[in-house]
């Protein structure tokens, strides 16, 4: 166990529930494979050889429900590390299965049921309504599917689009071909198989979990993006912990602490150094993340406030950084700190740490919510040579950023493994119009690491982020999530983390205030 996980209050050696993919995931691809093999020849059978009705529709239909299968695993992102061959493969497969809508949409509809939880990730139209209605229901799902897309307002433009494109598209192909006079073969190849497919998934994967839970769909609802051939090696998931016990809960003892600095990091933030005594040093062990809550006598009243610990564990001193927040009681009297002051502060606490040593972390920030990232951040990138970060860090101008200066000389020292993208929502920030060709460079590694810093006029919003996740950082290439920032920022974060099927145990979430 390392010194970092013996810190009191830090969840230990937890299971690390993300599976890497490699860039193609072979099985998946191996079933793609034998589902259009076994489509091509239940056709050939049926147009070409005249094999009756009774062979060739049980071997279409047991092809739809494998290119299902490729759909599904494309859907969680759970066909390949790479966006592309999930994109590739859900869209080559959805016509086989449905011919009502796009991948993206009905990837959007089935991720939006896992972020329910389970049971209700599982298609309530298919377990409602009167016994003999159930097999028209499953037989009609996709119906149910196009209808609840299109009765949700504010999806993505292209997604939309392709949705509507598609709707048009392919039943304009279907009543072609009925208009041309081989309604009855296109009814054997391929609308009779297709809806006896979906008859058979959902009675499979709605009806039949929900009077007789299986181990695969417990599995799934927990674990949505492992690829379907490692379920079975996957440990069954642990009873939760039993509440600590109130003794175990009740808050430690504040210990007085020195202030031996105070630097102004902007006009309206300050980092404040506390010394701690050598006999408390043990006490004030702490993880990258954790924060003190300090406390003091202001205007004759006791005020405690949480302030995260800025700094590395192995520095000898305890760094906080304070924003002021205007008429706030503690921030305002923090602004007027002197070297020698005395301020009383609770061992370090708190869970906002990283579960173990993950390749690609993803951290979102906005004001002082660097303070909490920032250590997590460095600790990680030099305790683990192979681990990378990408930082979104929202601010209203250069001016009041934190940190800023470190993180520019923090993405040098990194070479690579962080990089940082500044959303500045004051678009007159002339960090903005900064171009390479407008400062020196001391270096050409100082030169390089430029480029590991991008500003972006404007915020975070949900538009961005839905870019982000679908893309460069889509949760597929994220092992672990960091989120410090206001409800306005981390609200849409989390809500598209969790729309991506993303568990709740690999987001990290800091809130400073609820307002
Ligand atoms: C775990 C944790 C870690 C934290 N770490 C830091 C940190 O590293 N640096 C830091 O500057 N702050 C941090 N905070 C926030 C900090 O604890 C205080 O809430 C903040 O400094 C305001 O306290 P105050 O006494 O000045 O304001 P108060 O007197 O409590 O509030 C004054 C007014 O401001 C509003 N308000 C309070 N806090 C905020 C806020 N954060 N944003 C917007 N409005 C607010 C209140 O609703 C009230 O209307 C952290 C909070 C938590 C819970």
């Amino acid at each position: 166990m390392t010194a970092d996980a013996q810190v009191q209050g830090v969840p230990q050696a937890l299971a690390e529930s993300r599976t890497r993919l490699p860039p193609v995931v072979v099985p998946t691809v191996g079933l793609l494979v034998a589902g259009l093999a076994l489509w091509g020849w239940a056709t050939l059978l049926a147009l070409v050889w005249h094999s009756p009705a009774w062979v060739t529709v049980p071997l279409h239909t047991l092809a739809v429900v494998t290119l299902f299968t490729v759909l599904h695993e494309a859907a969680h992102h759970a066909a390949g590390s790479l966006t592309s061959v999930n994109e590739v493969l859900g869209r080559l497969t959805l016509p086989f299965v449905s011919p009502f809508g796009g991948f993206p949409a009905a990837r959007y509809v089935h991720l939006t049921q896992h972020r329910s939880g389970s049971p209700e990730h599982l298609t309530p139209w298919n377990t409602r309504g009167p016994a003999w209605t159930l097999p028209a229901r499953w037989a009609t799902v996709d119906l149910w599917y196009a209808w609840r897309y299109l009765s949700t307002p504010g999806r993505p433009t292209a997604e939309s689009a392709e949705m509507l494109g598609m709707l048009v598209f392919l039943p304009c192909v279907l009543a072609a071909v009925v208009g041309t006079g081989h309604g009855w073969e296109l009814a054997v190849v391929y609308l009779v198989p297709q809806r006896l497919a979906l008859t058979l998934v959902s009675w499979c994967h709605d009806w039949r979990p929900r009077r007789r839970p299986t181990g695969y769909h417990q599995m799934h609802a927990e674990r949505p993006s492992q690829p379907f051939y490692r379920y079975a090696a996957i440990p069954a998931p642990r009873a939760p912990e039993p509440p600590a016990s109130a003794a175990e809960a009740a808050p430690a003892e504040f210990h007085p602490l020195t202030v031996t600095g105070v630097r102004w990091l902007t006009g309206e933030a300050v980092a404040v150094t506390l010394a701690v005594p050598d006999g408390l040093r043990e006490v004030f062990r702490f993880a990258p993340g954790q924060h003190l809550v300090l406390r003091a006598e202001i205007d004759g009243e006791p005020v405690e406030r949480s302030y995260a610990i800025c700094a590395c564990p192995d520095e000898p001193e305890l760094l906080v950084a304070i924003k002021r927040v205007p008429g706030g009681r503690f921030s305002e009297y923090a602004m007027g700190l002197r070297l020698g002051d005395r301020v009383l502060a609770r061992p370090p606490s708190g869970t906002f740490v990283l579960r173990s040593q993950p390749r690609h972390v993803v951290a979102v920030a906005a004001g002082s919510g660097i303070a909490p990232v920032l250590p997590v951040v460095v600790h990680l990138l030099e305790t683990s040579p192979r681990s990378r970060v990408t930082l979104l860090y929202v601010n209203r101008s250069g001016d009041d950023t934190l940190f800023s200066a470190e993180l520019s000389e923090y993405t040098r020292r990194f070479e690579g493994r962080l990089r940082v993208t500044h959303y500045r929502t004051d678009e007159r920030d002339p960090s903005l119009r900064y171009s390479r060709g407008s400062r020196p460079f001391d270096s050409i590694g100082q030169a390089l690491a430029i480029s590991y810093e991008r500003y972006v006029p404007g915020g975070l919003d949900p538009g961005r982020i839905r870019g982000l996740l679908e893309a460069r950082l889509h949760p597929a290439k994220v092992d672990e999530w960091l989120l410090c920032a206001p409800s306005e920022v981390a609200g849409p974060v989390r809500d598209a983390l969790t729309e991506h099927g993303v568990p709740d145990d690999v987001v990290h979430v800091e809130h400073f205030h609820r307002p």
